[in-house]
């Protein structure tokens, strides 16, 4: 039998970080994964000289320069700047919200005219305390925005209506009074160079990495599905941490996302690496074309129409759905999480949290710290 420090479950980007540095302060730890790779859903593999990011847009951006310098160990980062742009019907508009996107709305020019414009919508809606989306996004940005850019993008990506959605998902779109495409407000910003698998496999070099291994199998059998036995002193979660506990509290919601990823004979499909659906009667939520994140030069491309859905067992789970009802079955699991001695959740999943790539980082980084203070 062998015996672990740790045993890891889940490849991905906070079980990668987690390993990384307990290995540097020489423990031995074991990953699992119930996928047949590494990297959870920042996997990208290449097809065609394009890497492909196979579980969605993965932009990296932060404003943290020494999370910028953690990942920078790892790969060298281009110069991409994130830029989608935004088709309602046959209009179409530059996101975020900025001067262009006005501009083309409303046939302005000017800062003031624009504020003027938004400032007139947002009166008529006498909004005090916004409550919950739908009120934030209208007391922000006013009608116009919200009805073409808004409304139908949301309850396609999170299959309820905006009323019924918190506030703070919209807190990621900001709105900009100059003509600035560059959707994230984030000092760093950039795609690794040939992709973020190798992050990845660089952090766990020196782990017993062993794939298509579900952990619940291995909690009851001691044994690993080739039949060996293993055993460790601590476990690391960073799967949903409702299916850990069996979901004695009840289940907690995710939301899902498809993909239909298609080659085409042709070099440039779209433009651009990412384009927004933002009507609420074209089905897929966006369009990525991989090979602009990486500036391809190659004759074919390759495109992924991204579908939204709920999730239900079967299918992987993307994005934690942070409304009151979910929080408080998450603030019962949590509890419980925080009586455990041997066992650290982490990631979206374990800590049910919308985290972007650079706050799973450093939300690992922490728990390192405090794991080997
Ligand atoms: N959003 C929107 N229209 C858009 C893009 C985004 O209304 O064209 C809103 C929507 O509510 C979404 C949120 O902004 O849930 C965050 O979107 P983003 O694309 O930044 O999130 P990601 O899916 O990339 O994590």
């Amino acid at each position: 039998m062998k015996k672990y420090d740790y045993l890891v479950v889940g490849a991905g980007l906070f079980g990668a970080v987690f390993s990384y540095e307990a290995m540097k302060r020489g423990k031995s730890v074991l990953v699992i994964d119930r996928r047949d790779h590494i990297a959870g859903n920042i996997y990208t593999k290449e097809e065609d000289g394009i890497n492909v990011h196979v579980y969605g847009a993965h932009i990296f951006h932060t404003s943290d320069k020494k999370i910028w310098e953690y990942m920078n160990q790892f790969a060298e980062f281009n110069n991409y700047i994130n830029s989608p742009v935004a088709v309602y019907g046959d209009e179409l508009y530059n996101l975020p919200f900025n001067m262009n996107t006005f501009s083309k709305m409303w046939g302005i020019k000017t800062p003031a005219e624009a504020k003027a414009k938004i400032a007139e919508q947002i009166k008529e809606l006498n909004i005090t305390e916004p409550k919950n989306l739908e009120e934030q996004a209208l007391s922000l940005v006013g009608t116009d925005v919200y009805e073409k850019l808004i409304k139908g993008y949301t309850q396609k990506q999170w299959g309820r209506p905006c009323d019924e959605l918190p506030a703070f998902i919209i807190k990621r779109l900001p709105l900009r009074f100059t003509y600035d495409n560059n959707y994230f407000n984030d000092r760093f910003q950039g795609i690794p160079m040939g992709g973020y698998t190798q992050i990845v496999e660089k952090m766990l070099k020196g782990a017993d990495v062993v794939l298509s291994q579900d952990y619940f199998e291995l909690a009851k059998s001691g044994k690993l599905s080739d039949g060996s036995e293993v055993a460790w002193d601590k476990l690391v979660f960073t799967g949903q941490i409702d299916e850990y506990y069996d979901s004695c509290y009840g289940p907690l919601e995710y939301r899902s996302v498809r993909f239909e990823t298609e080659k085409l004979d042709c070099d440039n499909y779209q433009g651009n690496a990412v384009v927004n659906y933002t009507a609420a009667d074209v089905p897929y939520t966006r369009i990525i074309e991989h090979k602009h994140f990486e500036f391809g030069t190659q004759p074919t491309t390759i495109i992924s129409k991204e579908y939204s859905s709920e999730w239900q067992p079967g299918v992987e789970p993307y994005y934690p759905v942070n409304n009151d009802k979910n929080n408080a079955v998450y603030a019962k699991y949590a509890a419980k999480a925080s009586d455990e001695k041997n066992v650290i959740f982490g990631g979206r999943l374990g800590q049910y949290k919308y985290y972007d790539m650079d706050k799973v980082v450093a939300a690992a980084l922490a728990v390192v710290a405090e794991e080997f203070a």
